[in-house]
């Protein structure tokens, strides 16, 4: 017998004017190939996951295109709705808003190594012997001003950090420092175009690198650093150039509020691209030791209390794992992860979206192109028959197979914040 229709009714009102919040969490690298017949993710112990998708629906996302290979970063990019072809111009200057520094349109950053050469510039170790803190060398170099063009190093985390060029006429068509190896000599930067802004934008690096060694190699950091032992951070290698886009901001795009939660530089770094801000959480270290509970904490007190509509959290450690090619801490970081998940469960008003950027395969030891797993809850949501949250399952599941920036859309109409295409 059917219910009285007041039953029904009730029913709607009580979701009609719930207001819903997004949570969309990206466990970095979390897809893999199969070794011994399973997945880490068809391994690891995590029911809260599995509750998600016991309780949603779930399908398989082709993050960029199918058997594309992604980086962390254009998938991101992918994943907020972005056509990644379009807004990705290197890594560059998505380290130097990571690290701290207001890009700005036009500006042209740069990943650099704090490393050790020789005096005749010859690569000794390109991480200046696992140095802990570089910030007291940026320091001495940050601010100056060459050919009129305004020089912004920061260091980051060890012998890491970013470096921005900001003036006329500059270019990112020009070559790497670093030569990636020990024993070989430092590389002139090169233009690779026929332009007088790369010509001028390599001149003006090479001076920088020389300048660096002048100013780095007497510094009393380095000489106390030699009386104990050790190396010398006596040289910036830059690489990976890129000119700073112009990007619509996330807000303007799809018209919501949104904070973007991450551990590592370079994906904060994106977050801040996107007009979104990314707040540095002690704990949330990026690593196997970080500590999730920090993010999903603050992912709702954004949500709950500060009137936010959607929080990105990237948890990085399962990619980790991926790169170190070990099964069992892939698994253990999973199990980690799922641990966020238990704050969430009796949330009635949120939609919560759970997949990767990539695949990061133990066997493989890097991404590769593999499709991710994703699970949507919202309420009300038609859910399908998958009881797993894993590749496998996901493959089965009633949203079949979509492309990343196809997740945005249906998480604005899951949330009943999309408008009408058409009358
Ligand atoms: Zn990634
Ligand atoms: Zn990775």
């Amino acid at each position: 017998m059917c219910p009285p229709l007041n039953f029904w009714s009730r029913m709607i009102q009580e979701v009609m004017f719930m207001s819903k919040k997004i949570l969309f969490v990206i466990l970095d690298g979390v897809g893999d190939r199969v070794l011994n017949g399973r997945t880490p993710l068809e391994v690891a112990v995590k029911p809260n996951m599995d509750f998600i998708a016991k309780n949603g629906v779930q399908g398989i996302v082709d993050v960029i295109s199918p058997g594309v290979i992604p980086g962390s970063d254009t998938a991101h990019l992918s994943l907020m709705g972005y056509d990644p072809y379009k807004s990705y111009t290197g890594r560059g200057p998505l380290e130097a808003m990571g690290a701290g520094i207001e890009v700005k349109p036009g500006d042209i950053g740069f990943r650099v190594n704090f490393a050790t050469v020789d005096e005749n510039w010859i690569i000794k170790d390109r991480r200046a012997g696992r140095i802990k803190d570089a910030r007291p060398l940026a320091e001495v170099l940050d601010g100056m001003e060459i050919d009129g063009v305004k020089i912004i190093l920061r260091a980051t985390v060890e012998h890491r950090g970013a470096l921005v060029l900001r003036g006329e006429g500059l270019s990112d068509k020009i070559t790497d420092a670093d030569p990636h190896e020990v024993g070989k000599p430092v590389l002139e930067v090169k233009p690779t175009d026929d332009s007088e802004e790369a010509k001028r934008t390599a001149d003006i690096v090479n001076k920088f690198i020389k300048k660096s060694y002048e100013m780095l190699k007497d510094h009393p950091l380095n000489k106390e650093r030699e009386k104990q032992g050790l190396l010398p951070a006596n040289i910036v290698l830059p690489r990976g150039p890129g000119k700073v886009p112009h990007l619509q901001s996330f807000e303007d795009k799809w018209g919501i509020k949104g904070i973007f939660i991450a551990g590592v530089a370079l994906l904060k770094g994106l977050g801040r691209f996107a007009g979104l801000p990314a707040p540095d959480l002690e704990g949330a270290t990026g690593g196997y030791d970080t500590n999730p509970m920090v993010k999903i904490d603050r992912a709702l007190k954004f949500l709950y209390e500060e009137d936010g509509d959607i929080a990105f959290i990237n948890f990085k450690a399962t990619d980790v794992a991926g790169h170190d090619m070990n099964f069992e801490k892939k698994v253990e970081m999973i199990e980690k992860a799922d641990k966020m998940f238990e704050k969430v469960l009796d949330k009635d008003d949120l939609v919560i979206a759970i997949t990767g950027d990539h695949s990061t395969p133990v066997t493989k030891g890097d991404h590769s192109g593999d499709p991710v797993p994703l699970v949507l809850y919202a309420p009300n949501v038609r859910t399908d028959n998958t009881l797993y949250f894993s590749e496998r399952e996901a493959a089965m599941g009633g949203l079949g197979r979509i492309k990343g920036f196809d997740i945005m859309p249906i998480l604005m109409d899951l949330s009943d914040k999309a408008h009408k295409f058409g009358a």
